[in-house]
């Protein structure tokens, strides 16, 4: 039997550490992929400081990943309806088993709040199988949604994009943002570049993004962003005189919070103006809490706000259609910033949790 190496998260800030699995078998319906790139992103920085509650260390991490369709037991057919073969390059929605038939998914239909719900990478353990992305092959299980990365998207357009884009779009979804909205995006890691793109080509007026460094900065103009603000140089009160400045004094249309603090969230409250939307979306982990006036901030406010928690396959789908139209010009890519071998996961680790870039790949 062929041997997989992976790397392995043992417990929260244990080193990651290598091991082999063994090739697994396929039931009906099932694939492998041998994995051409996977990331490293914010919630791997999570999970390895045990933040994220439920997680059924040790895992192998690694949600979203792009890979070579190796083998397939029985018929594949992608979300889209096109029939998958081998040897074809597969994407594929990290979130499964989401049951379809449960309180969450049908009444109220937030399929993101399934207690069903499995995520590839952060919820299956390493000894239910090869269910993350930091590994020479990963098994996809009957149900998994897939699809044929679309032509002319390079797997470091989808993997550049990866997670964060995916997020967005569920972002830009709950926003309804308006054609000529003001847009205000707070943090310009993965999810909030992806969302100032997205804010852009959905038709956003003045878009103003907040975040550091200067190299995420630079990246949020090539983005879409109009006018950046850099956290650790400007203070709180400077930042509202310039986004007043900016909208005539009412502050924005809407507000999307990509950077998950509790100054951030308060600090929207007063960046948005009265009648708009506030999206949160970065609150992923307990920050612990913000300090809220619902007379100033939300009742006489007349405010919008909406939480937004995880993604559905169709927003997966709607991220690989924007990257058919639009990674030749918008540098989704240019977000995956570093590649690592597997074996420099702890190095690209340190890296992501020190900012030292927005994302890093790993390439098995
Ligand atoms: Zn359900
Ligand atoms: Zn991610």
């Amino acid at each position: 039997m062929r041997r997989v190496l992976a790397a392995v998260m043992t417990a929260p800030l244990a080193p990651v550490e290598m091991r082999e699995f063994a090739e697994p078998e396929l039931e009906p319906g099932a694939a492998l992929l041998r994995t051409v790139y996977s990331e490293v992103c914010g919630t791997d920085v999570h999970l390895w400081h045990g933040r994220l509650s439920g997680v059924p260390y040790p895992i192998i991490p690694g949600h979203v990943s792009v890979g070579g369709l190796a083998k397939v037991r029985g018929e594949l057919t992608g979300v889209d309806g096109a029939r998958l073969a081998e040897g074809d390059l597969l994407v594929f929605y990290d979130v499964h088993r989401t049951c379809g038939r449960c309180y969450a998914c049908t009444v109220a239909r937030t399929p993101t709040r399934c207690p069903s719900r499995r995520v590839y990478g952060i919820t299956d353990a390493a000894s239910d199988g090869l269910f993350g992305g930091w590994s020479e092959a990963i098994y996809l299980e009957p149900g998994v949604v897939a699809a044929r990365l679309p032509e002319g998207v390079t797997p470091e357009d989808y993997i550049g994009g990866g997670c964060g884009l995916v997020t967005a779009v569920h972002i830009l979804e709950r926003a309804a943002l308006k054609l000529g909205d003001t847009v205000l995006v707070q943090g310009t890691g993965a999810v909030g570049l992806s969302a100032i793109a997205l804010a852009r080509i959905s038709g956003a007026s003045t878009i103003i993004a907040i975040g550091a460094p200067d190299d995420r900065l630079a990246l949020a103009r090539r983005m879409g962003a109009d006018i950046t603000l850099d956290l650790r140089t400007t203070s709180a009160e400077e930042r509202l005189t310039d986004v007043l400045g900016h909208t005539r004094g009412r502050g924005v249309d809407v507000v999307l919070e990509a950077a998950g603090s509790a100054a951030a969230a308060e600090e929207g409250l007063e960046l948005v103006r009265d009648g708009g939307t506030y999206v949160i979306a970065g609150h992923y982990t307990d920050v612990g809490p913000s300090t809220v006036s619902f007379h100033r901030h939300v009742n006489r406010k007349h405010l919008d706000i909406r939480g937004c928690w995880g993604s559905e396959a169709g927003h997966f789908l709607r991220a690989l259609r924007v990257l058919e139209r639009h990674a030749a010009t918008i540098p989704f890519r240019d977000i995956g910033a570093r590649v690592y071998a597997l074996a420099d996961v702890n190095q690209a680790l340190a890296d992501a949790e020190a900012m030292r870039l927005p994302k890093a790949l790993v390439r098995p």
